[in-house]
């Protein structure tokens, strides 16, 4: 039975390619990993990944809601800045509450019954190639600037998280800014029983040296006697989903230019932030090249341009592959378009859809 387009597709066996992974950096290292929902939270597949992975780290109250509601295990709650009320409300369920700031934890440390604590560092080192996403940058509020912390504010934390990487597939850079790390912040991480060492390192990509990045956390760990975790996004979900859409018209200004039934602006909008092309399976090859564009009026919604090994037609289908990050937790429904549903391609090949949206869900999302 062929699923209505446009829809997002998700393969749980190329999922499990990354959860074994994550799994076997904990059995090696003994690092923890705690999926971060900013980056994926589609919880229809939480009973798969919640084999392999710890449990969640969030970037607000919701997030971590849902982290506990759907993704149960350990349940971080970070926020670049709380209310009391967050507070309050994240402590009933979360194990550990992060600080981003020093007035932060102190404000709020009282509220937080029960929970761990923990204060986001910022090292002042980074890897990213996009300066929006970098949390080095300058005047980054992300994270305590500055090596040392008051006794009274050591005595109240447990833990500290350092989020520094972004899409870092480079080991050496890693290892080599973990040590800068351990020489800058020895007298911190002594105290401490647990680190987050945060999300982008992509460790799950073909050839990352999987054996040398274990020795590395396992040295770490030992070093300073303490719990290390790691917060994949991107990495634990890469390569995962697809984008399944329909050529709705085909228009020519020069060149060819097939619309399809989705939109870069509302279905894959960090394409569009960082200035990406959507990735295409075998694009490149063909003889017929054609611009991809999206149904919005935007005039810059355009996947990218691609080469087809035949003609397109109005009905063909095109698919977008890499669509799982940063995609479904993104989507709005600008233009009123219509909203990709979400179906899961199960470990035994069997298709669920687990997810439409309809008029309703547009009109609900305002007042
Ligand atoms: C974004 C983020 C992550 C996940 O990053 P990926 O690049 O998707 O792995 C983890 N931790 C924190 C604090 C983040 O802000």
């Amino acid at each position: 039975m062929a699923i209505e387009t446009p829809y997002y597709l998700i393969d749980e066996r190329r999922l499990l390619r990354n959860l074994r992974i994550i799994k076997r950096v904990r059995d090696c290292s003994g690092a923890k990993s705690v999926l971060a929902l900013k980056c994926f939270s589609t919880w229809s597949v939480f009973d798969l990944m919640k084999e392999y992975m710890d449990g969640t780290t969030s970037s607000s109250l919701f997030e971590a809601r849902l982290g506990h509601e759907k993704f149960g295990k350990e349940v971080h709650a970070y926020a670049v800045a709380y209310s009391k009320e967050d507070v309050k409300s994240v402590s009933g369920f979360a194990d550990k509450i992060i600080f981003n700031s020093v007035s932060q934890l102190e404000m709020f440390s009282a509220y937080a019954r029960g929970c761990k604590l923990g204060l986001r560092l910022n090292p002042q080192i980074s890897y990213s190639h996009f300066d929006l996403a970098d949390p080095a940058r300058k005047f980054s509020r992300l994270g305590v600037i500055g090596r040392r912390l008051p006794l009274k504010v050591l005595s109240l934390l447990s833990g500290v998280m350092f989020h520094f990487n972004c899409e870092n597939d480079d080991f050496e850079n890693f290892s080599k800014n973990l040590d800068g790390i351990a020489r800058s912040y020895g007298d911190v991480l002594k105290r401490m029983e647990w680190v987050s060492l945060g999300g982008g390192l992509y460790f799950t990509k073909e050839g990352y040296p999987v054996d040398k990045f274990c020795e590395k956390l396992k040295g770490f760990a030992a070093r300073f006697d303490v719990q290390v975790y790691l917060e994949p996004g991107e990495s634990a979900i890469t390569q995962s989903a697809e984008l399944v859409t329909t050529v709705l018209d085909i228009v020519r200004n020069k060149i060819d230019i097939a619309i399809v039934d989705a939109s870069i602006e509302a279905h894959m909008l960090d394409l569009l932030i960082y200035r990406l092309d959507a990735r295409m399976k075998d694009s490149g090859k063909g003889r017929f090249k054609y611009m991809v564009a999206g149904n919005s009026c935007l005039a810059g919604d355009i996947f990218g341009i691609y080469r087809f090994k035949s003609r397109l037609r109005i009905g063909s289908i095109i698919k977008f592959i890499d669509t799982a990050g940063y995609t479904m937790v993104k989507k709005n429904w600008f233009n009123g378009l219509r909203m990709p549903a979400i179906a899961v391609k199960r470990l035994d090949g069997s298709i669920d859809v687990v997810r439409r949206f309809g008029y309703n869900d547009f009109v609900s999302s305002l007042g």
